[in-house]
């Protein structure tokens, strides 16, 4: 198997076809052996019966259904770990990627490269509340991880397998894959892809969904950075709140002994203090938090999604 497409699906009915369609289209005049992932996630509109409907006529279509809507990225672990192919190439399902640009990733690949992300360079989504935002995080992403890509949130990725076997993903992590594999090493680039206008169907996301994102990326890299040694990162903070108190003192200590004055009342001295100190607490307690979740979810191994049913060719199923 060269090639295994990952797609996750939540409520794509009417496009599932077409998708399918223009993928076989894109890939059956290059003689690449490949299979199409559709990963289901918990879909209530029919799609889980649409599948299995285009399973009868195209053998290379599998399709994994999952007990619940688990999230995107859930939804793509699912695809990788039952993926067989050498090299995997993540699209949404939704048509807004183009399948016709998946030879041109893999060509990128050929040229040794790991991993090449798209770069949706007339993105068609809402300005406002999509491509300001998502320019925003695609800034401080390259800011802390030093990747700089210009669209982390481009589904359309190819990478070479090994690349994502033993990546534990969870969150909105899917579309940090670049990052990580980067720390481990990994070859990286991205190419200007096509972009469509959803045609049916809606976005599952929002804003809110930048929030998520810049939070992960948040722990992610601090994990990286300091999971070994916490106390770089506590000790500085706190180094520099007891720096910042010390002179404080000594300037309150100047006034009350060297001039005499009263420094009884001072409210926006000791608000300072305050807010210093009680950030400084929040953040390391947040961060000592995130890593605790991080430790429980990787104690735990629980899987991030569960498999219902998984559909091949002949509407057989496993
Ligand atoms: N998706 C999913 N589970 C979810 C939300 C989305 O599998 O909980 C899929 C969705 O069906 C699509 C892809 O993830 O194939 C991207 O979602 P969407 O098109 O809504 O995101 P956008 O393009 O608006 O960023
Ligand atoms: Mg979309």
């Amino acid at each position: 198997m060269d090639l295994s497409l990952v797609i996750p699906i939540y409520n794509e009915a009417e496009n599932i076809p077409l998708l399918i369609n223009a993928i076989t289209k894109s890939l059956n005049n290059t003689n690449l052996v490949y299979e199409i992932i559709c990963v289901d996630d918990g879909s209530q509109d029919g799609s889980t019966e649409v599948l299995k409907n285009i399973l009868m006529t195209t053998s290379c279509l599998k399709a994994i259904v999952l007990r619940r809507n688990y999230g995107q990225t859930p939804a793509m672990a699912a695809g990788f770990e039952n993926a067989r192919g050498n090299v995997i190439i993540t699209l949404d399902g939704d048509l807004q990627n183009d399948p016709t640009d998946i030879p041109l990733l893999l060509q990128k690949l050929e040229e040794g490269y790991d991993l090449v992300s798209g770069w949706r360079k007339n993105r068609q989504d809402d300005a406002l509340t999509r491509l300001l935002p998502s320019k925003i995080a695609n800034w401080i992403i390259g800011k802390i991880t030093g990747v700089k890509l210009h669209d982390y949130g481009c589904s359309l990725k190819a990478y070479r397998k090994e690349l994502i076997a033993d990546m534990n993903l969870y969150g909105e992590l899917h579309r940090f894959l670049p990052a990580l594999a980067y720390i481990e090493g990994a070859k990286i680039t991205e190419i200007p892809v096509n972009h469509h206008p959803r045609r049916f169907g809606k976005s599952k996301y929002g804003l809110g969904r930048t929030f998520r994102v810049i939070m992960d990326l948040l722990t992610v890299f601090f994990i990286k950075k300091f999971l070994t040694r916490p106390m770089h990162v506590f000790g500085f903070f706190g180094l520099i709140s007891m720096i910042l108190g010390f002179f404080i003192g000594i300037y309150l200590s100047f006034l009350k002994l060297g001039l005499g004055r009263s420094i009884g009342d001072r409210p926006l001295l000791i608000l300072c203090v305050l807010l210093i100190l009680t950030g400084v607490q929040l953040f390391s307690f947040g961060l000592l938090g995130e890593l605790l979740m991080r430790t429980y979810h990787e104690s735990q191994k629980r899987p991030i999604y569960r498999i219902r049913d998984i559909y091949f060719n002949s509407g057989n199923q496993k």
